[in-house]
């Protein structure tokens, strides 16, 4: 009989969870299936978060015991600055945001936010301080005011204007008859890519989150959309700690620091120039996608 209630436990937990605003909807379905063996410490202080930089130091990992995909990775964000994370697909990348968000403790090493290890404060106040814009953001078969303020209760109409004006999502909200108040998903408006993105993005800033993790956030969409969202992600992260991680990298090229990812360790980093000159992974990396590109483009005439 335990074991028929273990679920009911389990939904009911995530719903307290979401009801409390500690994850992102997009978040709660990994929570679905994360084991719960993340716990808050005994007296765990609230993080406390000035000028938030990153460490990774040392840090392995596996999700099973026998296979590890974390080898010791270790890489800094300076406070404010904008790093990428680069590297073949399997290199461990998004488990880096996981592991950052505490949804998993390392077997090893530590993580800093700010100089403070994140194992040790609670996950509330941790995960009040991420922002995350997955590749597919879910919408809720709810009104667009309700997903963007998702998780916010006590949100104003004025801050959720404002959170979509500066997402960009504005002006196509301003134009529909009901606004705000318009259902979207399944029996509602069916939005675009590009438009799921721009209110995944308009929920995190109203968040307001000094750490902002863009992962692939724009490679789902087309170029041309990807390159509006990019120009828009670029103006929302300012002054803010941004990770980014990316497949296309053209979308991270300007970056100010870019760790190349391989086997779960960073095998390369530097500006994009200087990984250029250094002739490495990155560099193959990005020949290989002029290559794509160029292929691309003859195909297309
Ligand atoms: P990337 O984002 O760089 O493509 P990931 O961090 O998603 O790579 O995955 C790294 C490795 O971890 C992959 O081999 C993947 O199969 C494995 N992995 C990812 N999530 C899980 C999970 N929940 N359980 C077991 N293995 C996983
Ligand atoms: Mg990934």
């Amino acid at each position: 009989l335990q074991q028929l209630f273990r679920p009911l436990d389990m939904l009911g937990w995530v719903y307290r969870t979401i009801r409390q605003g500690l994850v992102d909807m997009a978040e709660m379905f990994k929570l679905i299936d994360t084991p719960v063996e993340v716990t808050d410490a005994p007296g765990a202080p609230a993080l406390v978060v000035r000028r938030p930089s990153l460490v990774f130091d040392n840090v392995h990992f596996g999700y099973d015991p026998d296979r590890k995909i974390l080898h010791g990775l270790s890489f800094e964000v300076p406070a404010g600055a904008h790093v990428a994370l680069v590297g073949p697909s399997g290199a461990g990348k998004s488990t880096i945001g996981r592991l950052l968000f505490r949804f998993y403790d390392p077997w090893s090493g530590r993580i800093l936010i700010d100089g403070q290890d994140i194992a040790g404060v609670t996950q509330a106040s941790l995960r009040a301080a991420i922002g995350i814009v997955p590749q597919d953001s879910v919408l809720f078969n709810d009104t667009l005011a309700y997903n963007i303020a998702y998780g916010r209760e006590h949100a104003d109409e004025a801050a959720i204007e404002q959170a979509a004006r500066d997402a960009a999502i504005w002006p196509f909200i301003e134009k529909l008859p009901k606004g705000l108040e318009t259902e979207v998903g399944e029996r509602g408006l069916k939005l675009s890519g590009g438009e799921k993105q721009r209110v995944a993005i308009a929920r995190t800033l109203l968040k307001n989150p000094p750490i902002l993790l863009l992962d692939e956030a724009t490679s789902a969409l087309d170029s041309q959309t990807e390159e509006e969202i990019l120009a828009t992600l670029r103006r929302v992260s300012e002054g803010r700690t941004t990770v980014a991680i990316a497949h296309r990298l053209s979308t991270i090229a300007d970056a100010d620091l870019i760790h190349v990812i391989q086997d779960g360790m960073v095998v390369e980093h530097g500006n994009h120039a200087q990984l250029l000159r250094h002739d490495g992974l990155y560099a193959d990396m990005w020949n290989r996608q002029l290559r794509e590109d160029a292929d691309l483009s003859e195909a297309a005439q």
